[in-house]
């Protein structure tokens, strides 16, 4: 067990204001793994003074200087990229395979993005007798999750520090560690001190603290739809820009022409990744009524195969969570094809990757982030009937086509209300930007549509 007492602040590892600590807790095996501060509101005051302290040398730092660190920081990712993984392992539970290739593989990708990008960009642009500036937004507030630790911090870093703002991060309490790596790496890079800082600690407290305080220009959340309805409401009262990342119910759709096995196959192993915890997870599976029996025996066997492969979700609140779904679905009269709510294994918050056939719209399981290995199964009439049924929640965040032809797929996903579609499982692009429709969040990160996210303009007229 390591204890730590300190929060990396003003370039710097130096000592919380408060005494009050969180246990970090490894998912497999329940055993406390280390301890980090929590942080207070007097700890995010100082992190966003030096914040703020920093913003004019950074702001005014040639971009490709800064595309130079940020470049230095993809390299540190890569070189410490063992120890990034272990650490995400020992606090989430991801399989260490899973946690190499996508934990710590997409960061890496991410950050070699917008050094790219921070050298590329058009900060200065001429409209007519005007010449544009893009100026960064300021001292950034971020606040993150713990279902990819260190990608969603890296996924708002990165465009921010590439911008020219500077950064105060509050990592989700279950993951401290990862974060804690990260500021590691942001030092070893060399970025200036106060460029970013890091502030661990509870939401209520240290969270709701970055998102009120009053030298924070813009609050970038990802997390529940919840927290995000009260920091948009904060950022509104306050006229402070804000991003949401909030939750998904995404669709994956299998037109009656796909590859039924091949869709079935990437659908369920799509759910099951990271136990589940992925905000863009296709969680309910629409299979025309001809197809339907055929497509939940595949969706069953898949998710059983799944069986030892899968690490265990964050908490034992999380487990509860989704174990109080899994139960909900039963009562409502869906049928339990794989899994269920009890308990695989003696340790650890392991859950069932689990099936459910014959589930309808009105039901929860088809409606509610369930933020677990659970997938849900639905039958459609015709192509009209599996587009209400796909746009029939109140989140848009990603989802799936498949169908023989691609443009027969496409046609379709141009009709679905919801940031991003794979067409027959296309692959993951980090220039490619993420956000929702609907209650899925405001904003968009990675590309250059989440660099701009962290820009405002400013019009010299000639
Ligand atoms: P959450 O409570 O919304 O947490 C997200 C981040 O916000 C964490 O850093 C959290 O700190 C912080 N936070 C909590 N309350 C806050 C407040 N009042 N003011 C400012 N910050 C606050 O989400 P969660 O508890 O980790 O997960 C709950 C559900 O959120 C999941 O079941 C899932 O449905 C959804 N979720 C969505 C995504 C996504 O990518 N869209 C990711 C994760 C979770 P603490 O860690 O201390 O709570
Ligand atoms: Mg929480």
């Amino acid at each position: 067990m390591k204890a730590h007492d300190d929060l990396y602040l003003d370039g710097a590892w130096r000592p919380a204001a408060g005494r009050d600590t969180i246990d970090v807790v490894n998912p497999a095996d329940e055993q406390v793994i280390a301890r980090v501060p929590a942080g207070t509101a007097e700890d995010v005051d100082a992190a966003v003074r030096a914040a703020r302290a920093a913003l004019p040398g950074w702001a005014a730092t040639p971009p490709a200087e800064r595309a130079a660190r940020l470049g230095a920081l993809r390299d540190v990712l890569v070189a410490r990229g063992e120890e990034f993984a272990a650490t995400v392992t020992a606090e989430l539970g991801s399989p260490l395979a899973f946690s190499q290739a996508v934990h710590v593989g997409a960061p890496v990708a991410v950050a070699g993005s917008y050094a790219e990008l921070a050298a590329e960009y058009d900060f200065e642009e001429k409209v007519g007798n005007s010449v544009v500036h893009h100026e960064p937004v300021g001292v950034v507030g971020a606040i993150t999750p713990w279902n990819y630790p260190l990608h969603q911090i890296v996924a708002k870093a990165a465009p921010a520090l590439a911008a020219g703002c500077t950064v105060v991060l509050k990592p989700a309490e279950n993951t401290p560690l990862t974060a804690r790596l990260f500021a590691a790496a942001v030092h070893e890079a060399g970025l200036p001190a106060g460029v970013f800082n890091l502030v661990t600690g509870l939401g209520p407290v240290a969270g709701q603290a970055l998102a009120e305080h009053p030298e924070v220009d813009l609050v970038s959340f990802t997390g529940s739809t919840a927290v995000g309805r009260r920091i948009g409401a904060l950022a509104g009262a306050a006229v402070k820009r804000v991003a949401l990342e909030l939750g998904g119910k995404s669709a994956n759709v299998i037109l009656p022409s796909a590859d039924l096995a091949k869709a079935v196959g990437v659908g369920v192993a799509n759910v099951m990744a990271n136990s589940g915890q992925t905000c863009s997870a296709w969680t309910r599976m629409l299979v025309h009524r001809d197809r339907y029996d055929e497509a939940v025996q595949l969706a069953a066997s898949a998710a059983a195969k799944y069986g030892e492969r899968i690490g265990p979700v964050v908490s034992a609140r999380q487990r509860d969570r989704v174990r109080g779904h899994i139960e909900r679905g039963t009562a409502e009269g869906a049928r339990l094809v794989a899994g269920g709510p009890d308990a695989p294994r003696e340790k650890g918050w392991f859950v069932h990757p689990t099936v459910f056939a014959d589930v309808t719209e009105d039901m929860a399981i088809a409606q509610e982030e369930i933020f677990g290995p659970v997938l849900s199964v639905l039958r459609y009439e015709d192509e009209e009937d599996a587009l209400r049924i796909a746009n029939g929640t109140v989140y848009g965040l990603a989802g799936a086509v498949w169908a023989a032809e691609e443009s027969e797929a496409v046609a379709f996903a141009r009709r679905m209300d919801t940031g991003q579609v794979d067409i027959n499982g296309g692959r993951f692009n980090p220039l490619a930007p993420f956000g929702g429709y609907k209650q899925s969040g405001v904003g968009r990160e990675l590309g250059r549509h989440g660099l701009a996210e962290y820009l405002q303009t400013k019009s010299l007229q000639f």
